[in-house]
């Protein structure tokens, strides 16, 4: 196969990104935008040894499985790869994801629960968009930081995009200027926004590199287009020279420093900093799947990776206690505060990595009976799970994970350790997107045998 090379082939599965693949001459061969069944003509971009990128020409057949893509930034923004095929066809390929990560990287084969879903679109209560040099706010494309300017996003509510077209005309307007990453100057960087699914509070947030904005009539514009719903404005000031979106500052221009929701029947507080759940109805199906697993009543619970508290909080009136452990000091005060307001004292917050609190709590002679582990993409430190496994000694290990890859690797480090997968769920948090997050509950092997 040569470069610009014209053929005729089926696609016959889909990459973790999304992208569609068919065989050539025992080549595999990805195209962005197609579906398992179509029958495509495809130019080869780029050619290696086993493989090759090439480029969707014609769709000869269509898969069963297409449907009508309703977005205009579709295959451009960094965001959906799955608006081409129907939602179906997606949990199915987003199971199966799991399901073969588990085997082949976490050497276990077992039949994932059915898929958790609900609603696919509008689902996100938090965006972050960057903000191009004419003020245009956006998302960036695939693997790159190009801003594609986006006039309404449908993952996000309707109101996000009232409030980034208001954003764009008080940045033209008032010639506030743009953060340049290349050349680090320039003032705004990013428009933060975040909408409780049922208290419906807004809060937008400006990150900028400097103090203060140069004008604040932005303020007024978002109290008419909110309402009530507008709870707080606020700056987050980052001057790093990084791609990390937010600094560590901030500081509040209208309102209050946070605002409130529900989620799981737990009222919580959001700190701009705080790690909330992007999806509040999906993050309710996968709390209550984690609870299932935990087997909260009467037990002892350690909650690693904990964020503003909420899964431990929404299993502590069975539970008999709750430490969470998390590494953000503003998330670690969030889960303080949301225990209070909840009238929930058998619960107690470590702020620290999650490895250096566990051995605190080792030296401490804690001996938890389950274990809940919700780490970021890169998974658990294998030092961590050596612990849990060895000193801590619980009878269940809950495992809520982003990322299938690290979620299999961990796995298997479990199960050398003595704790064996029973059971698992993939849960669709991210519809629409190539991102699937799972739970899944470990029990040791001695009681497995008993
Ligand atoms: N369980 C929470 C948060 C999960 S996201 C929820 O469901 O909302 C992962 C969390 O781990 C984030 O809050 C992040 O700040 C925290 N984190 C990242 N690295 C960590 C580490 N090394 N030790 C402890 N917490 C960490």
């Amino acid at each position: 196969m040569l470069k610009n090379d014209e053929f005729i082939m089926e696609i016959v599965d889909v990459t973790n990104e999304g992208s569609g693949v068919g065989k050539v001459d025992g080549m595999a061969v990805f195209v962005p935008l197609t579906a398992v069944g179509d029958i495509v003509k495809v130019k080869a971009l780029k050619v290696k040894k086993t493989y090759a990128y090439g480029k969707l020409m014609e769709i000869i057949t269509p898969s069963s499985e297409r449907i009508e893509n309703d977005c205009p930034h579709f295959n451009r923004c960094g965001g959906c790869v799955f608006r081409h095929i129907n939602y179906e066809a997606e949990l199915t390929l987003k199971t199966n994801k799991v399901k073969e990560a588990v085997k082949r990287i976490g050497g276990v084969e077992l039949e994932p629960q059915p898929i958790l879903f609900d609603k696919c679109d509008r689902y996100r209560n938090k965006a972050q968009y960057p903000i191009s040099e004419n003020g245009g706010v956006g998302f960036y494309a695939f693997h790159s930081h190009r801003i594609i300017e986006c006039e309404d996003c449908i993952l996000q509510p309707e109101v996000f995009s009232k409030i980034t077209d208001a954003v764009s005309d008080f940045v033209r307007q008032n010639s506030i200027s743009i953060y340049n990453e290349e050349k680090h100057n320039g003032l705004l960087r990013h428009l933060y926004i975040r909408k409780g699914e049922h208290s419906g509070e807004i809060m937008v947030c400006f990150v900028i590199n400097g103090d203060r904005l140069p004008k604040s009539e932005i303020i007024a514009e978002l109290q008419r287009l909110c309402g009530d719903a507008l709870k707080s404005v606020v700056l987050n000031i980052n001057k790093q020279d990084t791609n990390v979106i937010l600094g560590e500052k901030c500081i509040t221009l209208y309102g209050s420093d946070y605002i409130t929701d529900i989620l799981a029947g737990v009222k919580v507080r959001l700190s701009p900093l705080s790690f909330y759940q992007v999806n509040t109805v999906m993050a309710n199906k996968l709390y209550a799947k984690a609870k299932e697993y935990a087997k909260p009543n009467g037990k002892n619970i350690i909650d690693l990776y904990c964020g503003a508290g909420t899964i431990g909080l929404s299993m502590a009136k069975e539970a008999k206690s709750i430490i969470g452990v998390e590494i953000i000091e503003a998330a670690v005060r969030d889960a303080q505060f949301n225990a209070k307001e909840n009238g929930i004292d058998n619960v107690r917050f470590i702020c620290g990595d999650a490895k250096t609190a566990a051995e605190q709590l080792k030296n401490e002679g804690i001996k938890p009976d389950t274990v809940i582990v919700d780490p970021p993409r890169k998974g658990c430190d294998s030092e961590l799970i050596k612990i849990i496994a060895n000193d801590f000694c619980p009878e269940r290990v809950v495992y809520i994970s982003c990322d299938p890859a690290t979620f299999a690797r961990d796995i298997k480090i479990f199960s050398e350790e003595g704790y064996n997968l029973l059971e698992y769920t993939p849960a669709d948090l991210f519809p629409r997107t190539s991102h699937c997050e799972t739970v899944g509950v470990l029990v040791r092997t001695d009681f497995t045998l008993r």
